[in-house]
C-alpha cells in the first residue's frame, strides 16, 4: 500500500476512547481523572499496556511523563513526537487531552499493522498534570522537561489536602528513573479538541492554530475580621468576601477596559469560615488573564493590582498577592502549521486558521522544538464539562491529519 492511501481505523480509535472514558466516569457522561489520582494510575496502566502491544519502547521519566518510541530506519535522527495528557478537570470531559494521546497511539497502531517504516523514530507522549487543577500550575511536566519549570519546585507543590506532588507520583508508581530532560525533537504535533465554538459555527473540520495565547495566573489572599453577623453593625466591618466581590467585578470589567484580544476570569474561590452567620475573615481567589499580546496582559495586571490595593485599603482587608505563573504567547512553527493545512487539503477536509485560547503542553514544547497543533470541533463549543463531546467522524478525521503530518515530518 502506498502510504498516501493509508488511513487510521476510526472504529478502533472510538473503542480506545470509550474504554478509557470508563476510568473515572462520572454519572453525567464525563470523566474525573485528576492528576496522580487512582484513576490517573489506572488510565496510565491501560495506556502503557497498549504501547507494549505494538512493541514500542516504553520509558517513564522522573516526572511521570510516559514515552512510547517506535524505531525509524535511522535512529540517530531526532524523533517526531506527538501526544497530550491523560488527566482531566474535576467533572471534565471524555476528549480533552486523551484524544491527542489515543490519536497518536492510533497513528502508531496504523503504522504497526501496515508495517510502514519511517526514516525518523516516532514517539507518543503523555505529559503528567497538564490541567493544573489538583496541583497548580498547569502543564507542569512538559514545563520541567522543556527546562522552563524547576523539578523540585513541582515536587513540592501540594493539593488542597496538603499532599505533595512527588509523594503522590510515587504512590501511583509513576516516578520513573529517566531524568526529565529535553532531548532533540524534530517536530511536535499535538492533536486536541478545539474547546471553543468557532469550528462548529463555521462548519469546518480541522482547526489550525497559529499559536497559543499567553497565560498569566495569580492568587489573591484577603484577610478580614470575623464576627457574629447579627450584633455587628454594618459600619466598621472588615468583610473579606465583600472586598473579593468588588475585585472580581474589576477582573470581569478588565477586557472591556483594555481593548484588544484579552480575557480575564476568576474561576476559583475559597471563603472562610464559610458560615452564614459569621463575617468572612479569609478569602482566596484566582485570576486568569490571557491574550495574544503579552504586554497587554501585563499592563492589564498592573492596572488590576492597583485597583485591588485601593479596594483592600478601603475595606480594611489586608491583601497578599502571589504572581503564580506566566507563560508567554506561543507562535507555532510556520512550516508545521503549513503541513497541517496542506495535509487537510490533500485529505479533502476543510480547515481554518485560528488562535488557541486554551493552554496546552504544546506551549512549552514550542520553546524547544518546531511545534504545531491540530484541532477538531467541540459540539456546542463546550469543554472542561461533562457534556464535552466531539463527533466520532471528526475524531477520525483529525487523526488522519495527524498520521500524514507525522509521516511527512518523519521522512524528511
Ligand atoms: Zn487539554
Amino acid at each position: 500500500m502506498e502510504t498516501k492511501e493509508l488511513r487510521v481505523n476510526g472504529k478502533r480509535l472510538q473503542g480506545a476512547l470509550e474504554e478509557m472514558a470508563k476510568i473515572g466516569a462520572t454519572p453525567n457522561g464525563g470523566v474525573q481523572r485528576l492528576a496522580l489520582s487512582d484513576e490517573d494510575k489506572r488510565a496510565r496502566d491501560l495506556f502503557v499496556k497498549w504501547l507494549r502491544q505494538i512493541d514500542l519502547e516504553v520509558r517513564i521519566d522522573e516526572m511521570g511523563n510516559i514515552f512510547g518510541r517506535r524505531k525509524g530506519t535511522n535512529n540517530d535522527l531526532p524523533p517526531v513526537m506527538s501526544g497530550s495528557h491523560i488527566d482531566s478537570q474535576p467533572k471534565g470531559g471524555r476528549f480533552d487531552g486523551i484524544l491527542g494521546v489515543l490519536g497518536a497511539l492510533e497513528v502508531l497502531r496504523t503504522l504497526h499493522e501496515n508495517k510502514v517504516e519511517t526514516k525518523r523514530p516516532m514517539t507518543v507522549v503523555v505529559w503528567t498534570n497538564e490541567e493544573g487543577t489538583r496541583f497548580a500550575p498547569a502543564m507542569q511536566c512538559s514545563g520541567v522537561w522543556a527546562k522552563a519549570l524547576d523539578r523540585d519546585w513541582i515536587y513540592d507543590r501540594t493539593d488542597i489536602n496538603g499532599l505533595r506532588f512527588e509523594d503522590e507520583l510515587m504512590r501511583i508508581g509513576y516516578k520513573g528513573d529517566t531524568p526529565a530532560q529535553r532531548s532533540d525533537v524534530h517536530a511536535y504535533y499535538e492533536y486536541h479538541i478545539e474547546q471553543g465554538p468557532v469550528l462548529e459555527r463555521e462548519n469546518i473540520k480541522i482547526g489550525v492554530p497559529k499559536g497559543i495565547v499567553c497565560l498569566h495566573w495569580y492568587d489573591i489572599y484577603l484577610a478580614g475580621e470575623a464576627n457574629q453577623v447579627g450584633p455587628t453593625p454594618m459600619e466598621g466591618r472588615h468583610d473579606a468576601l465583600c472586598a473579593a466581590a468588588e475585585m472580581i467585578l474589576k477582573v470581569n470589567e478588565l477586557p472591556a477596559r483594555m481593548g484588544g484580544n484579552l480575557v480575564a476570569t476568576v474561576g476559583e474561590i475559597q471563603n472562610e469560615p464559610n458560615s452564614r452567620n459569621i463575617i468572612p475573615d479569609k478569602v482566596h481567589f484566582t485570576v486568569d488573564i490571557r491574550s495574544w499580546d503579552d504586554a497587554l496582559g501585563i499592563k492589564a495586571w498592573d492596572l488590576l493590582k492597583q485597583d485591588f490595593e485601593v479596594i483592600a485599603q478601603k475595606r480594611g482587608c489586608p491583601i497578599r498577592i502571589e504572581e503564580t505563573w506566566r507563560v508567554a504567547h506561543s507562535p507555532f512553527d510556520t512550516k508545521l502549521v503549513q503541513n497541517i493545512l496542506d495535509v487537510s487539503n490533500d485529505l479533502g477536509y476543510s480547515s481554518l486558521g485560528m488562535v488557541s485560547g486554551a493552554g496546552h503542553d504544546a506551549s512549552y514544547m514550542n520553546q524547544i522544538a518546531p511545534t504545531a497543533m491540530i484541532f477538531v470541533p467541540s459540539i456546542g463549543g463546550r469543554s472542561h464539562v461533562e457534556v464535552e463531546n466531539t463527533k466520532w467522524e471528526d475524531c477520525e478525521a483529525g487523526t488522519n491529519v495527524l498520521l500524514h503530518c507525522m509521516l511527512r515530518s518523519a521522512n524528511e
